[in-house]
C-alpha cells in the first residue's frame, strides 16, 4: 500500500538505516527490534547530538517537512466508566467536565466542515466509552461516511473495539483508528486498572486487521522514569508495523483526577521524548496533542526541530484545550512550516 512521504531513495546517503544511529551505539538490533537499552541510550545522547540525529532522520522521511493538521472533537463526552488517573472524563472523578449524549450526525457535520475551512485534513472523533455498543457503532459510522463525503481524512477513538466492529468501522471508509498504549507495560498499572495493557494490544490488532490505518501514543509526565518513557516507546516501534500516527500528549494535571498534583515534566525531556519516537519510528507522523499549550512557543519550535509533524488544531481538544488556530497558524508561519496539503493517508502497510 502507498506511503505518500517516504521513499527508500534518500537512504542512499546512509549504507544502511543503521547508519542513522552510528556512533550512539544505539542501532536498530539484528531483529529489526529497538531494546529497552537502545532506546535509553538514544535519550542519553548529548542533546545537540540527539537533535541531529533526530533532524536526519525527519529530512530522510519527511523531506517536504510539512505539518498535519488534526482537529480533534468530542462526540461523546464525560461519563465514562473507566478509570484512567490523567482523565477528567471519567465518572468516578469530581471534575468540571459533564456528561453529555452523544452528539447528533448534523452537529458533527458542521464540525468537520468548520475544522476543513480551517486547513485541517483530519478530523477525529471521540467518545468517553469502555467501548461502543453496536448500536453507537451504527451511529458513528453514519458520522464517518459525512466527514469522509467532505472530503477530509477520519479518525475516530471509542474505546476497545471487537474484530466485528473494527471491519464495521472500515467500511463506513474510517481511515484511522487512535487507540493509545498510554504508557509503559510496568507503569499502566499505576495509571489505570480497569483494563489492562493487552486489552489495547487486542484492539490494535483488531484495527490492523480490519485494515485501518493505527493512531497510537501515550502521555509522558505521569510519573514515569526516563526507563519507562524508553520502555513505552520502544513497545510502539516493535509494533510490526508502527503505528502510522503516534501522538504525545504531555499530561495536563487536572483537578479532581489522580494526577492533579503531579509535578510537570522537564520540557527538555519531552523534547527528547518527541526526539527518540522520531528515530525509532521514521515514517509516523509524530503529533504533539494535548498539554502543547502549556509548553509555549519556544518549547513547541523544539520539538518541530526534534522531528514533530503533526498537531492538534483549533480549539476541540476534548477537554482540555488547545491553543487558538490563529495562534497556531502564526507560529508555523514564523517558524516557515508549511502544512499538510493532501487529505491522502499515509499508510505503512
Ligand atoms: S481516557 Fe478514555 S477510557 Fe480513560 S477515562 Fe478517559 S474517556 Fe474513559
Amino acid at each position: 500500500m502507498l506511503d505518500t512521504q517516504s521513499t527508500e531513495k534518500p537512504l542512499a546517503h546512509f549504507k544502511s538505516k543503521a547508519d542513522l544511529h552510528k556512533g550512539a551505539n544505539t542501532g536498530v538490533s539484528s531483529s529489526g527490534e529497538w531494546s529497552v537499552v537502545q532506546i535509553e541510550a538514544l535519550f542519553a545522547l548529548p542533546f545537540n547530538e540527539l537533535m541531529l540525529k533526530a533532524q536526519e532522520t525527519h529530512k530522510i522521511y519527511f523531506p517536504e517537512g510539512n505539518v498535519e493538521l488534526a482537529t480533534l472533537l468530542s462526540i461523546k463526552t464525560g461519563g465514562c466508566p473507566e478509570d484512567c488517573g490523567y482523565c477528567p472524563q471519567a465518572a468516578r472523578y469530581d471534575t468540571d467536565v459533564k456528561a453529555e449524549k452523544l452528539m447528533g450526525l448534523e452537529e458533527v457535520l458542521e464540525a468537520a466542515k468548520a475544522a476543513k475551512a480551517a486547513g485541517s485534513n483530519r478530523f477525529c472523533m471521540g467518545a468517553a466509552w469502555r467501548e461502543p455498543k453496536d448500536r453507537d457503532i451504527e451511529k458513528v459510522t453514519a458520522m464517518i461516511k459525512g466527514v469522509k463525503a467532505l472530503g477530509l481524512e477520519t479518525c475516530a477513538t471509542l474505546g476497545m473495539l471487537e474484530a466485528d466492529q473494527a471491519q464495521a468501522l472500515q467500511e463506513a471508509g474510517l481511515d484511522f483508528y487512535n487507540h493509545n498504549l498510554d504508557t509503559s507495560e510496568d507503569f499502566y498499572r499505576s495509571v489505570i486498572s480497569t483494563r489492562g495493557y493487552q486489552d489495547r494490544l487486542d484492539t490494535i490488532s483488531n484495527v490492523r486487521a480490519a485494515g485501518m490505518s493505527v493512531c497510537c501514543g501515550g502521555i509522558v509526565g505521569m510519573g514515569e522514569s526516563r526507563e519507562q518513557r524508553a520502555a513505552f516507546l520502544a513497545r510502539l516501534a516493535n509494533l510490526s508495523p508502527y503505528p502510522e500516527s503516534v501522538p504525545i500528549n504531555h499530561l495536563v494535571p487536572v483537578a479532581g483526577t489522580p494526577l492533579a498534583e503531579q509535578k510537570p515534566l522537564d520540557p527538555l525531556e519531552f523534547v527528547r521524548t518527541i526526539a527518540v519516537a522520531r528515530i525509532t519510528m521514521p515514517k509516523a507522523r509524530v503529533r504533539l496533542s494535548a498539554g502543547r499549550q502549556e509548553l509555549g512557543r519556544a518549547v513547541q519550535a523544539m520539538c518541530f526541530m526534534a522531528g514533530a509533524n503533526s498537531i492538534f488544531y483549533g480549539e476541540q481538544l476534548l477537554t482540555t484545550g488547545n491553543p487558538e488556530a490563529e495562534q497556531d497558524r502564526e507560529l508555523l508561519a514564523e517558524l516557515g512550516l508549511k502544512t499538510k496539503q493532501s487529505c491522502k493517508a499515509e499508510v505503512l502497510v
